[in-house]
């Protein structure tokens, strides 16, 4: 049976950008930033302290993505404190945190949340008259999954 998660009008975005593409975040973040003022922003570390500088509004803040922040964003997601997810990650380049990186991915697939990884998407997104409808998104049935039977 699949589950609903129920996300509000005002949404909760998460807001991750390797270095490379940080410019890229902050000046599409700047550019909407009418478009983001109804909604809650939250990020890594280094992007938040960024965003927060050039928004000139609060964001709230992570550790640094390679220090546990892409941990801790993954890990709202999964709890469902989290609505969107854009995340910037850099193609060309290898990071220490690859790990992360792709937990971080696979959790926003996982929960079916809106994740864009460039800025086309993220257009894309913000123009969406859903970004200011409630949406009722539907979670995959991980029943099967969770009741497997385990040998002891
Ligand atoms: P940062 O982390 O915003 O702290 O630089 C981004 C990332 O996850 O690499």
């Amino acid at each position: 049976m699949n589950n609903i998660r129920k996300r509000n009008e005002s949404k909760r975005i998460a807001l991750v950008a390797h270095d490379n593409k940080k410019s890229d975040l902050i000046e599409w973040a700047v550019y909407n930033k009418s478009a983001l003022a109804r909604h809650e922003l939250l990020a890594t570390g280094t992007t938040g302290k960024m965003l927060e500088d050039k928004l000139d509004r609060p964001v709230k803040k992570m550790l640094s993505g390679p220090l546990g922040g892409d941990q801790q964003i993954g890990s709202m997601i999964a709890e469902g404190k989290i609505d969107i997810l854009i995340f910037f990650w850099d193609p060309m380049e290898a990071q220490p945190h690859d790990s992360d990186v792709k937990a971080l991915l696979r959790l926003g697939v996982t929960w079916n949340i809106v994740l864009a990884c460039d800025r086309a998407t993220a257009d894309f997104i913000l123009t969406s008259p859903l970004i200011q409808e409630e949406y009722k998104t539907i979670i995959p049935d991980y029943s099967r999954y969770l009741n497997r039977k385990l040998h002891k």
